[in-house]
């Protein structure tokens, strides 16, 4: 099927044409013709499937056809509500491509930052708002917004927005919307509070439920290493010392544990930064802007905080911690091997943890591959792998990773340094050249069971 099947708008097929998107993606093709008669939806999917692009085309679509209401200026019709500052700007910049052949005003409106801009922006009139909840409360109690003419209404990430507290928020932004609308609920999982909200928000909403990609990719070289608590920060240094790497986001469950990760790599001489809620926003976007350019190619970061980040070419992740969820190990390796890209995981696990692995191994129907011992022996402070050349650096300097670009020039890959790569169920190295290790499926299953 094609997006011109689909039946959108001109403007729109123009843009999306403009994107280089060939076709519609599985979400889009199952959400736009529903959204299109006006159908609420609920979608169960997560970021990498195309999802944004499945709602905004839509919404495009609709306000561009629908009759505008009798207004001298233009009036909220469509208001996205967005967890995080960073997905906010991302669903705002894929508006933005989408919409660039329309007249259609849009604006995004976050904490953080210093309210006025926003405030002038909504005095000038806009169409369709994008907004994370706590600043958008703070406008609609200084009766900075008027909500009174949304036509449709998109929840992003809603399982995040619970996990940050969000919900009360969100229904009470909900009651300043009128009861006959369109309703879009998004999340990447369903947890049953979701659930439950669903059911309360949305009219007899067409379902779509698109498998996390990363659980049906075999792109993604996927590996466990047994390691104790205690030691994870060294292995995991060694395992820098011991690779070319692109881009490393490495998973902590906590803000704590994300800063301790990236005080122990730097006693190995190895550079990485943090990134979590408890870091301002000004260094939260140096952050991702260091890591984007590879200036600080390894980033430490915790599931909230990872969840905005839209990166191509992440060759590495490692989870340092397991996660609670088997759920969000499927949306962390996603992080990689992403747009047909291979891509590595390596996931830590200490005896406290099998449970959560055997989880893993479950919902993903596959047993990771296991890697060979690791040293556990501190790691000697020496230039890193892929600490970059002065000349690097100058070459960095030029790559430029597009987004919303299908085909975009992508930074090449460092060369890999020696060690050939792994296919599951394959023997592998240790990091360091501590000899093979049969690592079959059969074996690995058997741990897991203990
Ligand atoms: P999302 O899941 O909305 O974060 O989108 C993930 C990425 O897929 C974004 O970089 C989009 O630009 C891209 N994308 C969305 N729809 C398509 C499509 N139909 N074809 C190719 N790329 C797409």
């Amino acid at each position: 099927m094609s997006f011109r099947e689909l039946g959108l708008a001109e403007p729109v097929l123009r843009a999306v044409d403009a994107e280089g998107y060939a076709t519609p993606t599985p979400i889009q093709s199952a959400s736009i013709p529903p959204l299109l008669a006006g159908r609420d939806l609920l979608g169960t999917a997560q970021t990498g499937t195309g999802k944004t692009a499945a709602f905004a085309l839509p919404i495009l679509h609709r306000l561009l056809t629908m009759p505008p209401h009798q207004s001298a200026r233009p009036v909220i019709r469509a208001l996205v509500l967005s967890p995080t500052r960073e997905l906010a700007c991302q669903i705002a910049d894929s508006f933005h491509a989408y919409g660039r052949e329309t007249h259609l005003q849009l604006t995004t409106i976050f904490g953080g930052v210093g309210q006025g801009p926003q405030v002038r922006a909504l005095r000038h009139g806009v169409d369709i708002l994008v907004a994370t909840p706590g600043r958008l409360l703070d406008l609609l109690e200084q009766g900075f917004v008027n909500l009174k003419h949304v036509e449709i209404f998109v929840l992003d990430e809603a399982d995040r927005m619970l996990d940050m507290g969000f919900l009360p928020s969100v229904r009470h932004i909900v009651r300043q919307i009128p009861t006959r609308r369109q309703t879009i609920l998004l999340s990447a999982t369903m947890p049953q509070p979701i659930a439950e909200l669903a059911d309360s928000l949305l009219n007899n909403p067409t379902r779509v439920r698109i498998a996390p990609v990363a659980a049906t990719t075999n792109l993604i070289e996927q590996s466990v290493c047994f390691v104790e608590h205690r030691y994870k920060a060294r292995v995991l240094a060694r395992f820098f010392k011991s690779r070319s790497i692109e881009r490393a986001l490495v998973f902590t469950r906590t803000k704590r544990g994300a800063d301790r990760v990236v005080s122990d790599l730097a006693k190995s001489g190895i550079r990485a930064t943090a990134i979590h809620g408890n870091k301002s926003q000004a260094n939260r976007q140096r952050a991702l802007a260091n890591f984007k350019s590879r200036h600080t190619p390894i980033l430490i970061a915790t599931d909230i905080a990872a969840r905005g980040i839209d990166v191509e070419g992440i060759s590495h992740v490692l989870n340092y911690d397991l996660p609670h969820e088997p759920e969000t190990y499927v949306h962390r390796i996603g992080r990689t091997g992403r747009a047909g890209a291979s891509g590595i995981a390596v996931s830590f696990c200490d005896s406290a943890e099998r449970k959560l692995l055997k989880a893993i191994e479950r919902l993903t129907r596959s047993a990771l591959t296991v890697e060979a011992p690791v040293s556990t022996e501190p790691v000697p402070r020496e230039p890193l792998a892929h600490e970059p050349s002065a000349e690097d650096r100058s070459h960095q300097a030029t790559v430029h990773v597009a987004r919303n670009t299908q085909g975009a020039e992508k930074p090449k890959p460092t060369a890999r340094r020696g060690r050939p790569r792994f296919r599951r169920g394959q023997a592998r190295h240790a990091f360091q050249g501590h000899g093979r290790h049969n690592a079959n499926r059969g074996r690995s299953r058997s741990r897991s069971a203990s």
